[in-house]
């Protein structure tokens, strides 16, 4: 007779693989479909939203999820995390003001430390009173005068690398270094995908596609749906959609149709010359689709850095957004785009968009004008659920019985989106109800840091890109940070 699952899972990227983590841990059985040939492998991420600080516009209620989120998932992947502060600023020519950021980051001081109360292992931001630093005009000028330091150890050492490299004439004052960090997607990627291969409760079938899903909810069986692959049907009591920008094409089929919008966005690589000290990301703050969107420049290892500009010529498409009503069918993209998540970038386009990014940031880092293309770019569509374009935090939603349909904004919602599915199907007791629960995934914790250097940097070469971006420029090492410049 064929087996039947608890869970199947729809979509092996962060939403999906750490639904079936969660499941593991707790020895309930899944099957996960991903149509690639490694997990983890859709739209890029590269920041730890630990505070929304990239986002002026959004609530103070967004700002602590996206903490909160943040650090449970740093938590479960801490070889991914790149501890590494981010400098925020505001330019001269921008509306927002720096007092009301400053009064947010007071109160996320206030609320990072009652997540630590709660939970000392929270404390993953370093200390609470370490969690951001102001810098008038005045200490600028002091700092621009200190020695450069290869790795710094502080937030004053931080501001004192970047301040000698930026125009900072251009913007306004203060401006801010926060704990937000780097959030590697190889290394997570590979973490995950090796703790799934060990797993004996998930089976993990990479290189498969879902084609249909037949749902036998009324016909009174052992089992609710039919997952159909090329290959064969498999047989599930619960139904995880986890397709990223694809879950409106799982929901068409069941008629279950929703709002949302789907974009389209990329990143680039370059390549810099070689610096003498370490930099934190580097962030510019601007009105998103405008020509002076907000620049973002992400510190790599080996003088590689990534860049996102949210302007129309950079990160953002013409016809990059699509809205979808709840009575359509899922829309596909206009042709470039379309051919760009099918058969990737043609070379030209990626010369000029990297290109377009380098002269982006060299307008507030003017020697950045010498960086070149150092590789293809980090790219994909997203999805949000409803019809507001700036909300930053999205998770899941049950639509009909034994069905669950994730949409996360940020990739840190995934451990929130797991625990919400894990409830749910104690609820319709398609498993026991759970009495103990670890703080620990023994599973994950079993994958040592070799392992996932190794496979990171597989992944990262297998996708194109330089061996590089799957490590760490501040690397963890048994709680002592190890430079690696
Ligand atoms: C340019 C860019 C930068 C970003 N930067 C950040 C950041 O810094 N920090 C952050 O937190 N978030 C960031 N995000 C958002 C983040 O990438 C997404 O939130 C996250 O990747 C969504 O994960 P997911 O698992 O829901 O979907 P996906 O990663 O899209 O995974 C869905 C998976 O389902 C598979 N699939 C779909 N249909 C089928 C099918 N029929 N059969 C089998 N498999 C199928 C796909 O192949 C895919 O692997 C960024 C997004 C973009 C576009």
């Amino acid at each position: 007779m064929d087996r039947i699952y608890n869970v199947g899972i729809i979509g092996g990227g962060i939403s999906g693989v750490v639904t079936a983590l969660q499941l593991a841990k707790y020895e309930i059985d899944s099957v996960l479909f991903e149509q690639k040939n490694s997990v983890v492998n859709g739209p890029p991420f590269c920041h730890l939203h630990a505070g929304g600080n990239l986002y002026p516009d959004i609530s103070d209620e967004q700002c602590r999820v996206l903490m909160k989120q943040s650090i449970e998932m740093a938590r479960l992947f801490p070889q991914s995390i790149d501890e590494r502060p981010t400098f925020i600023s505001i330019p001269k020519s921008e509306k927002y003001e720096v007092a009301k950021i400053e009064s947010r980051l007071e109160m996320l001081v206030e609320y990072y430390k009652q997540l630590i109360l709660k939970d000392p292992s929270n404390e993953i931001l370093g200390s609470p009173k370490d969690y951001y630093e102001i810098y008038s005009k005045e200490d600028l000028k002091v700092l621009a005068k200190q020695p450069t330091v290869k790795r710094p150890n502080s937030s004053d050492e931080w501001m004192s690398n970047t301040i000698k490299l930026i125009d900072y004439e251009k913007l306004k004052t203060p401006v801010i270094i926060v704990q937000e960090y780097g959030w590697n997607l190889f290394r997570l990627g590979a973490q995950a995908q090796l703790a799934l291969n060990k797993s004996d409760n998930c089976s993990l079938k990479t290189n498969t596609l879902v084609t249909n899903v037949k749902d036998l909810r009324n016909q009174n069986l052992d089992y609710n749906w039919e997952i159909c692959t090329n290959e064969k049907v498999y047989k599930v009591k619960y139904l995880v959609n986890s397709c990223g920008f694809k879950t409106g094409q799982i929901d068409e089929v069941l008629r279950l149709n929703a709002e949302r919008l789907i974009e389209f966005k990329a990143a680039y690589v370059s390549k810099w010359q070689p610096i003498p000290g370490l930099i934190p990301e580097l962030i510019f703050h601007g009105e998103r689709g405008t020509p002076h969107g907000m620049v973002q420049l992400t510190p790599y290892c080996d003088d590689y850095y990534q860049i996102h500009g949210m302007t129309k010529d950079i990160t953002l498409f013409e016809n990059g957004l699509i809205k979808l009503k709840s009575s359509e069918e899922q829309p596909e993209f206009k042709d470039d785009i379309k051919q760009k998540l099918d058969c990737g970038w043609e070379e030209e386009e990626v010369k000029s968009r990297t290109k377009n990014a380098i002269d982006f940031v060299a307008k507030f880092v003017p020697l950045f004008k010498s960086a070149n293309v150092g590789g293809p770019p980090l790219y994909g569509a997203q999805q949000i659920s409803g019809n507001d374009l700036s909300l930053r935090v999205g998770e899941v939603s049950f639509p009909s019985k034994s069905y669950a349909r994730s949409e996360i904004i940020k990739a840190s919602s995934a451990l929130t989106v797991a625990n919400q599915i894990l409830n749910k199907i104690q609820d319709e007791e398609i498993i026991p109800l759970i009495n103990t629960k670890p703080n620990q995934n023994l599973l994950l914790d079993s994958i040592s840091k070799d392992e996932i250097d190794k496979m990171a940097c597989e992944l990262a070469v297998q996708r194109g890109y330089p061996e590089a971006l799957s490590q760490l420029v501040i690397e963890k090492k048994q709680n002592n940070f190890q430079e690696i410049l």
